[in-house]
């Protein structure tokens, strides 16, 4: 009897501890299900965040890639202000661009109203002749210089900006300048005067009866080909055809993605005879 009540104790026991090493087992499995799985989820979100990095990489190159790749297109004005400059600043104006105008030499209030303004429009009012006379001006330096001076003193005098951006009449390539532009371009290199010629134009300076869409059409020959590309254009009182094309070119150098800029002193040089002085 005793004996009996002995082995049914043991065996009792025996349950016991074989109930609490399964329960034993059952938390370290536990704990090593817990701990695969926190590793797990710490190497997804490092997977998560190598991902958004590379991702955040290749956004910000392709961006900078885009601005990169647009080209720079300077819109320019030559002989203004006229009685169109206004038109010209309205355009502008609303389709929110900034251009450039190489201006003449006019006394009188009108004229400095328009100075003021493309000033004041955040444009670059640069320098052209203040007499549009070549065989004048290119007579000799002391000429040149005479004009120019007088043509910087008249625009600074009118809105408180010194330009230092110039264009020469009929570019730096142009015939009248005998025997060599290279005296007028020692002048302006002294003086800290910077040219720019073009490398695209419509043609309005050369027939008044072009209509907006032969003017487009000439600057598209060369546009997409030029990068930067520096566009000429006229300011002038006697033909309207480039007011009314400056629009539909705006809208189009849009759609091309082009950067539609001001020539500043940071703008690279498009000269037809190069300054080899610098
Ligand atoms: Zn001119």
């Amino acid at each position: 009897m005793l004996l009996e009540k002995m082995k049914r104790e043991f065996c009792d026991n025996m349950k016991e501890e074989r109930r609490w090493r399964k329960l034993q087992w059952m938390a370290v499995c536990l704990v090593c299900l817990l701990l695969v799985s926190l590793y797990q989820n710490n190497k997804a979100v490092k997977l998560k965040n190598t991902i958004d990095g590379l991702m955040l990489q290749e956004a910000v190159s392709s961006k900078v890639q885009n601005v990169s790749e647009r080209k720079k297109v300077y819109l320019t004005f030559d002989d203004g202000p006229s009685r169109y400059t206004e038109e010209i600043l309205e355009i502008l104006r609303k389709e929110n661009v900034k251009a450039t105008f190489f201006v003449i030499g006019y006394e009188g209030d009108i004229y400095a109203e328009r100075y003021r303004k493309i000033v004041e429009e955040g444009h670059t009012l640069a320098m052209h002749a203040y007499d549009h006379d070549y065989k004048k001006i290119y007579k000799s330096v002391e000429n040149f210089s005479h004009d120019l001076e007088k043509l910087q003193t008249l625009l600074e005098k009118e809105t408180g900006v010194k330009p230092t951006i110039y264009r020469f009449p009929g570019g730096s390539s142009n015939s009248v300048v005998k025997p060599s532009v290279k005296q007028f371009i020692h002048y302006l290199n002294e003086k800290g005067i910077t040219y720019y010629d073009w490398n695209a134009l419509s043609e309005d300076a050369m027939d008044k009866n072009l209509t907006p869409a032969q003017l487009n059409k000439n600057i598209m020959k060369d546009l997409p080909k030029k990068d930067p590309c520096i566009v000429l254009m006229h300011d002038l009182g006697d033909r309207h055809g480039t007011v009314d094309a400056l629009e539909p070119l705006i809208k189009k150098l849009k759609a091309m993605n082009c950067e539609i800029l001001p020539i500043t002193e940071a703008t690279p040089a498009i000269q037809h005879v190069k300054n080899e002085e610098k």
